[in-house]
């Protein structure tokens, strides 16, 4: 244990960010011009040097062997000096510098198969999503799988930019909403609809009561002796399923093959263009889980984006385009129904009821 602690190496931090980068960005970091989008997942940039970088973005599945990031060193070795990147929504990038090498690696990418080309500008680019049943305990959705079967259904708007402006779209397997769900254009997100069963006999030895009972957004817990085990009792009228709690105890699980499914929100997003970042709102409070293809769901986002293709106005994000149209119309236009589970109950609530004598019939 001493040697252990000794020859300990600490603190480093990642590699320091421009260690990285190719010639041509270190040449003119800070100093481009500007840039064009020259198709689907093509852009170029232009500094002030005259220099210019091609950009070929990929499409890629986030979760991946070593041997496929083999196949992006391959790439990247053959066309663009051993260099590539991954964006923020987890799509691969390449940099050449001449048309010429661009046209090779276009080739490259479309003769490997799984490297589709796309993901800019008004499209529908790469989902920003979580663990799942690959990896994480409270989950009440998978995540790979609805992703894998969404794109597949939507690759069309990845490798064009047709849509009225860019579709974000992001799924969490729980509402711990690891990722964007909260502010995406279209959100996938996992739900329960029981209680936690509680463990009685293992809770006081597994979980710090205390932080259970805290843990508990609608003061759901309360500590409670059962058969001489000190436990806890939950209020199954107050308790809305979050899962907290089971975060907190691990004698309180609740994840059930019936009960879970997704939540689909929308009107989401970060920028502040044209209007200040919003939060995506409920439009389907359940939808079942249905491995291994999630056809409801992907009828769903589909559904969303085809009366957004119709309705928008250019630039209009989804989230523009129904404060535009009104929430009623949203329902109408989708055939989505609306239920009481859309209406707001929780502290701030009265603040999303509407206030005015102005909706549409
Ligand atoms: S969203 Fe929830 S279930 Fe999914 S990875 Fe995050 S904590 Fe785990
Ligand atoms: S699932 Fe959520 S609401 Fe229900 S008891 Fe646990 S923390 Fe409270």
């Amino acid at each position: 244990m001493a040697e252990m602690v000794a020859n300990r190496i600490t603190d480093i931090g990642p590699p320091k960010y421009d260690e990285m980068w190719p010639e041509i960005i270190k040449n003119n970091y800070g100093k481009w011009l500007h840039h064009e989008i020259l198709e689907p997942g093509v852009l170029v940039h232009v500094a002030e040097s005259g220099d210019k970088l091609y950009t070929v973005r990929c499409g890629a599945t986030r979760l991946m062997t070593t041997h496929m990031v083999e196949d992006y060193c391959k790439i990247a070795d053959e066309f663009c000096g051993g260099y590539f990147r991954f964006t923020t929504r987890n799509n691969v990038e390449f940099m050449v510098t001449s048309t010429e090498k661009l046209e090779g690696l276009k080739k490259a990418l479309a003769a490997a198969g799984n490297m589709p080309i796309g993901g800019t500008g008004h499209s529908v680019t790469n989902i920003v999503h979580t663990q799942g049943w690959v990896h994480c305990h409270t989950p009440a959705i998978d995540a790979s799988g609805p992703v894998k079967s969404v794109m597949d259904a939507l690759f069309d708007y990845f490798t064009s930019m047709k849509l009225p402006a860019q579709v974000r779209i992001a799924l969490a397997c729980c509402l711990n909403m690891c990722g964007a769900v909260h502010c995406s254009d279209i959100a996938i997100l996992g739900v329960h609809r029981k209680p936690p069963v509680i463990e009685h006999s293992h809770l006081d030895k597994m979980c710090e009561i205390p932080t259970t009972i805290a843990s508990c957004p609608t003061a759901a817990i309360k500590p409670s002796k059962v058969d001489d085990f000190k436990s806890v009792a939950v209020n199954a009228d107050r308790c809305m399923y979050c899962g907290n709690c089971y975060t907190m105890c691990p004698a309180m699980p609740l994840a059930d093959a019936d009960g879970d499914g997704i939540a689909i929100m929308v009107g989401g997003k970060v920028s502040n263009s044209k209007c200040m970042p919003k939060f995506s709102k409920l439009a389907i409070p359940y939808i079942p889980n249905e491995p291994p293809r999630w056809e409801s769901t992907v009828k769903a986002i589909t559904t969303i984006l085809e009366a957004y293709v119709s309705g928008a106005k250019r630039y209009e994000r989804i989230g523009e385009w129904i404060e535009r149209i009104g929430w009623e119309r949203f329902f109408d236009v989708t055939g989505f129904e609306f239920t009481k589970r859309h209406i707001d109950d929780y502290r701030f609530a009265a603040t999303t009821w509407r206030t005015s004598t102005q909706f549409k019939w």
